[in-house]
């Protein structure tokens, strides 16, 4: 039910009821439609707001949107406080605030910071079902942080993966992947950063690199990559002329070229951005993503605010219809 016409006040959503009604097909559909919104131009990210603020070393910003389509506006705010895992708390801090589109009013508070690795799982798992070939065996991770672990529980559910290897640079961290392997019956190997190139058919990147991790020559033909990593000026994970290499797709072209993996191919002239394709396009049916088996298809998701709002907005209708959502009144 949506809340649009109840009089129970402002609804509110904890991490906690976020984690047991978020699904990741859920997820998933919410931003599959908003990508595909946002490439009509009938959703749009408004310009991000990320500062220092100085204190406790903490970036503090805000990403907000409104689409048309779904009729959801609002806007995640939090950031990122690197004092916080000493106190107990997820360094990442953020909440999804919910406006009515036709009077303003406040109308949801929802948890951000599960929702937040869900539909950050489900922009990679968007693009491996949109652009990775059918017959993909082998997946391959690049990072074992945080976002790791629901990236790898959303990509294998897009294609029949046979095995999971993955690289990081602290090898022990790959335990908490090795574990969701042994979960889902998968085998999981511990390889080097070129030996994954060569097993992989997709491939994920999850990490907080500012320098590239794999090289061009080593991606063999037919690769699906996500890069999911990069969503700040400077950071990098791959090698700049593999977008030349591959056909490119991103969630933002605005964010892609300044703050996503583009940004360096963009700034060395290796591509102009109309190289870039929205994925919404391929999903709309007006590109027709992956043209051949050995074309290699690369996805930039550098994470827009309006994946935040599609997935609190549900997260919003589920936790009402399951009777799990708080009302206050302002
Ligand atoms: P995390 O801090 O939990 O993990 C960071 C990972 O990067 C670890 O595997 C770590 O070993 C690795 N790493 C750190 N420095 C590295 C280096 N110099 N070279 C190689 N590997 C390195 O972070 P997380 O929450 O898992 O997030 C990972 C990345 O994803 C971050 O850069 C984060 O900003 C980004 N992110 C992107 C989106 C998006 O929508 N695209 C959303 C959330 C997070």
């Amino acid at each position: 039910m949506s809340d649009q016409h109840n009089n129970q006040g402002v609804v509110v959503v904890t991490e906690e009821v976020c984690q047991a009604i978020m699904g990741r097909s859920d997820a998933f559909t919410a931003v599959e439609n908003v990508f595909a919104a946002m490439s009509k131009n009938t959703a749009y990210n408004f310009p991000v707001i990320r500062e220092a603020i100085g204190h406790a070393d903490a970036l503090y910003g805000f990403k907000s949107g409104f689409d048309r389509d779904s009729m959801v506006l609002g806007l995640k705010s939090g950031g990122y406080w690197p004092g916080n895992v000493e106190k107990g708390l997820t360094n990442h801090q953020s909440t999804v605030i919910l406006f009515d589109p036709d009077t303003g009013k406040l109308k949801s508070l929802v948890g951000g910071n599960y929702l937040t690795a869900v539909r950050t799982a489900a922009s990679s798992a968007v693009s491996i079902a949109h652009l990775a070939r059918q017959d993909s065996k082998v997946l391959g991770m690049i990072g074992a942080g945080h976002q790791s672990t629901f990236q790898l529980r959303a990509a294998v559910e897009q294609r029949n993966f046979e095995k999971v290897v993955g690289w990081n640079i602290d090898p022990e961290r790959l335990s908490i992947l090795a574990e969701v392997c042994a979960e889902l019956s998968l085998p999981f190997e511990s390889v080097s950063r070129e030996e994954l190139c060569a097993l992989s058919d997709v491939i994920i990147t999850i990490t907080s690199a500012f320098e590239a991790l794999l090289d061009n020559a080593w991606i063999k033909p037919g690769t699906h990559i996500a890069c999911m990593g990069t969503d700040t000026k400077g950071k990098q994970e791959v090698d700049a002329k593999l977008f030349r290499t591959a056909t490119v797709f991103t969630d933002e072209l605005a964010q892609s070229i300044t703050i996503g993996e583009a940004q360096h191919a963009i700034q060395s002239g290796l591509i102009v951005e109309s190289d870039i394709v929205p994925i919404g396009e391929v999903i709309n049916g007006t590109n027709s993503g992956r043209t051949s088996e050995d074309e290699i298809t690369l996805f930039d998701g550098t994470g827009v605010g309006l994946q935040d709002l599609a997935v609190a907005s549900v997260a919003a209708e589920l936790a009402q219809a399951k009777g799990q959502a708080f009302y206050i009144n302002l």
